[in-house]
């Protein structure tokens, strides 16, 4: 029996690679995205380490370019999702009493090959069906997946070591069991690193799992699978359930094994699934975890002190990288009037530069949003704006469909503070604008605070470090992270865990110990050295 302690120090960020031009990273990324590109995936369902094929199947296209399919996936029924949480259950006995550092090796061993072996695949995976330049892919699909892998076994080892004095005659501990049944992770399209984690971080502390990938993902989530298999991963810790989102979520939180959920993607969504688990309260062996990563509504704050060409930086790309499909995307901003002129012009000189494209030209800084639905959604944000009288489109604004979803990045400038797409979480390339009088800072800082029921990410732009103070403070229960002087997106593990409240979140910070903690329950064990054999108290006694 191994009984070293062993503690998982804090660990480097995964460095970005470069991919300049006839580096060896850019070389096998393109033979890669060759590869995938002209291969058609067979995706199965996977329960307990088994291939099932419904034939009841969907499609995986590009974005960019909708008429060419990358995959196809086997949905599941009922059946599938029962099977699921069997295959869970029998794995549950296995993996909660594999010694952690066990598993935590298995995660170290993830990183190491995604690091390596594994980083062509997910991130061509990535830019292909997610519509990922060769950068945004890198930080997701290879350096954030990574980080999450490693940081949190960190932290693991960081939680285990959080145990209780001994007292008189008595010794103390803490066993952090984990959760007694299964957690159902249920995981967005726009990163594939979270995709990864809302699995990966119950299973580090001893829970199996139940994956409903997004649709739009299924392929890079599928090589995580085989990424994870290869690592060691026992069969049946994580089932892989592709399908309709509704049917996983019904049955899954019906079974009376149902114990938590992690879950990242739109706020009406996780509400429904709360509602579900609600309703099956008194069913269940535990009350469960409900843990969920929401939409926002992403704020830029600039004071009159503020640096045009940063601000104007920090839009452009706050706002429009991945074509503002991050959940911390800047979609509002509030500018003083005397500097929006300026900042305008700078950002329309950064969009006649960029281009937008296929991912495989990786000239394109700009791709295609994820599908249709999205295309049309923001198609009727945009229509809205350009036929309001309070607000008209300033920059950009043209999208077609006919080849791949594209939208170019888009301004709409409003004279009124309350108009929709101020409020409203669009999730696109559209940043819209409310310019204020340079004397009302108050009033507007009130705006922001109130305007729109998320609380995600938000950033001031002030070179009075005194005001930015004070308006980092006035907005504290605006945003879950706050940037000063730097664009909302872009968190890091380890450095800025993340995560939102109000209507973004339980805020339990993806990247971060608070994460983990909610998928164990403690068990605290007291030891008497010598049991008393009198229950009379000192006093007592004559
Ligand atoms: P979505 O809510 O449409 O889908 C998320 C997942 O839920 C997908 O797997 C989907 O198939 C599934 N699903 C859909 N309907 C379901 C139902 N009725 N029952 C169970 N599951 C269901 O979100 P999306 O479009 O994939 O992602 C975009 C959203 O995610 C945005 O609102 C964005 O702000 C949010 N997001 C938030 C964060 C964060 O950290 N706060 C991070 C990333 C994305």
């Amino acid at each position: 029996m191994n009984n070293a302690i062993i503690n998982f120090p804090v660990p480097a960020n995964e460095p970005v690679k470069a991919y300049l031009e006839g580096s060896p990273e850019r070389v096998a990324l393109d033979a890669e995205l060759e590869r995938q590109y002209n291969t058609v995936v067979d995706i199965p369902i996977i329960i307990g380490g088994k291939e099932i094929r419904t034939g009841n199947t969907g499609k995986v296209v590009c974005p960019h370019e909708h008429g060419h399919v990358l995959a196809t996936f086997h949905k599941v029924g009922e059946k599938e999702v029962q099977m699921a949480v069997e295959a869970a259950m029998k794995a549950h006995k296995i993996w909660s009493e594999t010694p952690w550092t066990t598993r935590a090796a298995i995660v170290l061993k993830m990183a190491e090959l995604l690091a390596t072996k594994y980083r062509p695949i997910l991130n061509a995976a990535c830019m292909l069906g997610q519509s990922k330049n060769i950068y945004q892919a890198e930080i997701d699909s290879a350096c954030e997946t990574i980080d999450f892998f490693r940081y949190n076994v960190h932290y693991a080892s960081k939680i285990y070591n959080m145990q209780p004095k001994d007292g008189a005659g008595n010794i103390n501990h803490t066993e952090f069991r984990p959760l007694e049944g299964f957690i159902l992770a249920v995981t967005p399209f726009n990163f594939t690193s979270i995709a990864s984690n809302l699995c990966m971080t119950p299973v580090l502390m001893g829970n199996v799992a139940l994956w409903k990938p997004s649709t739009t993902s299924t392929l890079s989530n599928y090589y995580l699978m085989q990424l994870y298999k290869e690592a060691g991963l026992p069969d049946g810790v994580i089932n892989f359930l592709p399908g309709s989102g509704a049917l996983i979520g019904k049955v899954a939180t019906s079974s009376k094994w149902f114990a938590g959920i992690h879950f990242t993607g739109s706020t009406g969504t996780f509400n429904s699934l709360w509602r579900q688990a609600g309703e099956n309260l008194g069913h269940y062996v535990s009350y469960p975890r409900l843990v969920g990563e929401t939409g926002g509504k992403d704020f830029i704050f600039v004071h009159p002190s503020a640096d045009v060409k940063a601000v104007a930086t920090a839009a452009f790309c706050g706002a429009y990288e991945f074509q503002g499909q991050k959940c911390s995307a800047a979609s509002r901003m509030y500018i003083p009037k005397s500097l929006w002129p300026s900042v305008l012009s700078v950002m329309k000189q950064y969009a006649s530069e960029v281009k937008m494209g296929d991912v495989m030209d990786h000239d394109n800084f700009i791709n295609a949003v994820i599908d249709e639905a999205s295309w049309n959604n923001i198609d009727n944000y945009i229509s809205y704006a350009e036929k309001s009288a309070d607000a008209k489109v300033v920059m950009g604004g043209k999208r077609d469909k006919s080849v791949g979803y594209f939208v170019e990045p888009t301004v709409i400038e409003t004279t009124d503070p309350h108009f929709k797409s101020m409020e409203e979480e669009i999730f696109g390339p559209v940043l819209t604008v409310y310019p204020y009088d340079d004397d009302k800072v108050d009033e507007a800082v009130k705006l922001c605070d109130t305007t729109s029921p998320y609380g995600l990410t938000g950033s001031v732009f002030a070179q009075d470090r005194l005001a930015a103070e004070k308006i980092c403070h006035d907005l504290r229960y605006a945003a879950g992270n706050f940037y000063i002087n730097d664009k909302p997106t872009g968190a890091v593990v380890g450095l800025q865990p993340f995560g939102g409240a109000r209507a973004s979140g339980t805020n339990d910070k993806a990247g971060g110990e608070f994460n983990l903690i909610r998928w164990v329950i403690p068990r605290v064990i007291k030891e008497t050295l010598i049991s008393p054999t009198d229950y009379r108290y000192t006093y007592m006694k004559k």
